[in-house]
């Protein structure tokens, strides 16, 4: 009833699109888009829109942060700008980011060489809804790659290096690729013996401390402070935390919230929401109970003398919500939603004790004579009446199919839907 429901139905689309399972490493993503990509490239004669959507769907599942959010959440959720990760893409910019400008020629993408900029790593971070409401702040063990300080990054002894002999130092290589009877493409990769540094090093010159690696681990503790009024899915960034790298901008960790459910409470943006269920008595003729809230004070609720409460009524309290994020002072409402649990039968004494100061009943208003015109009826216990209709409605479903063989593709799919 409350929070967002996750929809099971829209994360799976850039998969099926790229054509690979859930489980899919980046490497498997990196060999489908490539493959689809060069078969729909405009140029090529291919669908744009097949090549947008193949575009997009890359964007997304390549970049981990994104892809959890996918996963989770589904496209909209992407659109809905977590951090301003919005989903407009230009195909045509990430065709050329992955076969470098010289391929394919068309889409008039003019960006120079941007520096390369290491991942972001996110971790989602489990809080309570107390943690929200009151603030509080967690220290995380993380380990990460620094730039080795023996060596500044260069992985030698000397400083020196030689030129990669996988590719003459350029960082990259060149590979021809046979498109078409009459159509050759030449395409550029990073070189794999240097991962794209275009130098290598000397074995005896090699770095004792990051042994020719340029970086090392290290341990370090990082204390997330999470504010009052802090929302699930909020992200709680460290920027350039993440792994160093030589010639690298060093990405971010992010933190991203994760609210548990809570046994009591429901929140709802500002706004907390609270179960109580009164008897009939309470309903009618008054009750106070203590509530507990988030921060462990004690509320007492009462009703108003001579009031009534009727079964699924709700009745705020201003200013005990959810404090607002950086307006902490703020509070939003706090909902009570109330059940009445009437008693399952009544003794004819209680009746006749009840008649006499409850309001008067509309049945005694008919007459012996109109009564003997009706018909007797029974009236049987229904126990769960959406169980009851959904039952009726498969049934339905299930006699349509059999009595309608001409589509039973149709009849199939409305009682799937139904299941
Ligand atoms: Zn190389
Ligand atoms: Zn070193």
């Amino acid at each position: 009833m409350f929070g967002r429901a996750p929809k099971k139905s829209d994360n799976t689309k850039y998969y099926e699109i790229l054509g690979v399972p859930k489980s899919a490493s980046q490497d498997d993503l990196k060999k489908a888009y490539r493959k689809a990509a060069i078969k729909n490239h405009p140029d090529k004669g291919g669908d744009p829109e097949k090549f947008k959507e193949l575009a997009q769907a890359y964007e997304v599942l390549s970049d981990p942060e994104k892809r959890e959010i996918y996963d989770q959440y589904g496209e909209d959720a992407l659109k809905e700008g977590m951090g301003g990760g919005g989903a407009h893409v230009d195909p045509f910019d990430i065709f050329s980011s992955f076969f470098g400008p010289s391929f394919g020629g068309g889409g008039g993408s003019s960006r120079g060489r941007r520096q390369r900029r290491g991942e972001d790593v996110v971790h989602p971070l489990k809080v309570s809804l107390e943690d929200l409401y009151n603030g509080t702040s967690k220290k995380l063990s993380l380990s990460r790659n620094v730039i080795c300080s023996k060596c500044k990054g260069k992985g030698s002894k000397s400083g020196a290096s030689m030129r990669c002999p996988g590719c003459q130092g350029s960082g990259m290589k060149v590979t021809i690729r046979q498109l078409g009877p009459s159509m050759i493409q030449q395409m550029q990769q990073p070189c794999n013996e240097c991962k794209g540094t275009g130098e290598s090093i000397n074995e005896k010159d090699r770095c004792p401390g990051c042994k020719g690696e340029k970086v090392v681990q290290e341990k370090k503790v990082l204390e997330v402070h999470v504010e009052k009024g802090m929302q699930h899915n909020q992200k709680i960034t460290f920027p350039g935390e993440a792994d160093e790298a030589p010639d690298t901008v060093t990405g971010d960790i992010v933190f991203v919230l994760q609210q548990k459910d809570h046994s009591k409470f429901k929140r709802k943006g500002e706004d907390l929401f609270y179960e109580h269920t009164l008897s009939l008595t309470e309903a009618l003729c008054g009750f106070q109970f203590v509530l507990t809230h988030l921060d462990n004070r004690q509320l007492l609720i009462k009703l108003n003398p001579g009031e009534v409460v009727k079964p699924d009524q709700f009745k705020a309290i201003n200013d005990e919500g959810m404090p607002i994020y950086q307006r902490p002072f703020m509070k939003g409402k706090l909902y009570i939603h109330f059940t009445v649990e009437f008693p399952d039968s009544l003794a004819p004494d209680q009746c006749k004790a009840l008649e006499a100061v409850l309001p008067p009943r509309s049945s005694s208003k008919l007459t012996d004579m109109e009564i003997d015109e009706c018909e007797e009826t029974t009236m049987l216990d229904v126990n769960n009446i959406e169980e009851e209709m959904r039952r009726k409605q498969a049934h339905a479903a299930q006699e349509a199919y059999e009595e309608d063989d001409e589509m039973p593709g149709g009849a199939q799919r409305v009682q799937c839907a139904q299941q």
